[in-house]
């Protein structure tokens, strides 16, 4: 574990010190949270897992929503959670649920938990993946880690050559290589990752097949009473990395596609990685222009009155993997490590 999960870590055993949150009351809570959900399935026992931050069990979904419900928070849709922003919130907590990349499990394992429970939520999907033209570039990285005893790449010019014979280096190998590709233009992140996979035997097309949701099934899905599709764009990428011409193609195209197949209007975009590097103010302002009601980043944080000024660049609250457990959503949900994280300041925009 690096130093930042060890750091986030004690930032959540901060947050469960007794009685803090009753002396700083729901200041940092704000008015509520759009939660962040990725892969939900039962978890696959494995030492090597460098992508467990992106997937939670069906269980911990069920938990999410009962400590929610005892904390008196309510589940609203995202299109309700836009409004109480722009109204200036109501008399309880609100939590919006999105789930990105329009993954299958999010059918055969959210949905039904979401069903019993009557909770709205939003899958935010990626027209690129639903039509098979696209790359879960980092779940090539993983694959093609697990397959290597070794490996040897240039990425921005600098050569790197990483062991990993066993699970504990192929779990070092696979982060630093995530890391450094997401902090690199997209163009080198298909470039490096494309060279990876060709090397190492790695069929990206076939995990797209195996892991995400298809035209037709994100079709029968717009019809669900409880659910919203949102747009992810076509093709993923960090979109402050490219041209403003294709990054506007993407932000707009995913929505045509959407509306195209479901013959709904598309509200709502999250932004593909979404942090500061993948979409910033040029990307807030093409989402308006593009027409979206609003739009979410991966940028942590609370919702605040102030964030109805900043409608396409809102923040969530990712129910990560890694540090799935209860305390440590409770924790989340008081909202006062974002309050830490973030300096006190409410929009990060
Ligand atoms: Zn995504």
């Amino acid at each position: 574990m690096g130093w930042k999960h060890r750091l986030i870590g004690a930032g959540f055993a901060a947050c469960r010190a007794p009685g803090l949150t009753r002396i700083v009351g729901r200041r940092a809570q704000g008015l509520g949270a759009i939660l962040m959900f990725h892969h939900v399935r039962p978890w696959r026992e494995r030492a090597y897992a460098p992508n467990r931050e992106l997937e939670i069990t069906p269980g911990f979904l069920d938990e999410t929503l009962r400590l929610l419900a005892r904390r008196g928070w309510i589940v609203v849709s995202l299109d309700e959670a836009v409004e109480r922003v722009r109204a200036g919130g109501g008399d309880r907590p609100f939590a919006a649920l999105t789930f990105d990349d329009g993954y299958r499990d999010n059918e055969e394992w959210a949905l039904p938990i979401l069903a019993r429970e009557k909770a709205p939520a939003t899958f935010f999907a990626t027209t690129g993946f639903m039509n098979r033209s696209a790359r879960l570039w980092w779940l090539e990285v993983e694959e093609a880690v697990r397959r290597a005893r070794a490996i040897e790449v240039e990425i921005g010019g600098v050569p790197i050559t990483l062991s990993c014979a066993s699970d504990p280096e192929k779990e070092k190998a696979a982060e630093k290589l995530l890391a450094l590709l997401r902090a690199s233009p997209q163009d080198e992140v298909d470039r490096v990752v494309g060279d990876l996979s060709r090397r190492h035997g790695v069929d990206g097309a076939a995990l797209v097949e195996e892991l995400c949701l298809d035209k037709k099934e994100i079709a029968a899905l717009s019809a669900h009473p409880l659910l919203a599709i949102g747009a992810h764009t076509r093709g993923h990428p960090m979109l402050a990395t490219i041209s403003r011409e294709r990054a506007f193609d993407e932000i707009a195209g995913g929505k045509a596609d959407l509306e195209a197949l479901t013959g709904k209007p598309i509200r709502h975009l999250a932004y593909p990685v979404g942090d500061p590097g993948s979409a910033g103010a040029r990307e807030f302002a093409m989402a308006r222009e593009a027409g979206y009601e609003a739009a979410v980043t991966t940028r942590p944080g609370m919702l605040f009155p102030e964030h109805a000024a900043h409608i396409t660049a809102l923040p969530r609250l990712s129910v990560n993997g890694r540090f799935q457990s209860i305390a440590n959503l409770d924790a989340l949900l008081t909202g006062l490590p974002f309050a830490l994280w973030n300096r006190g300041r409410r929009v990060s925009a």
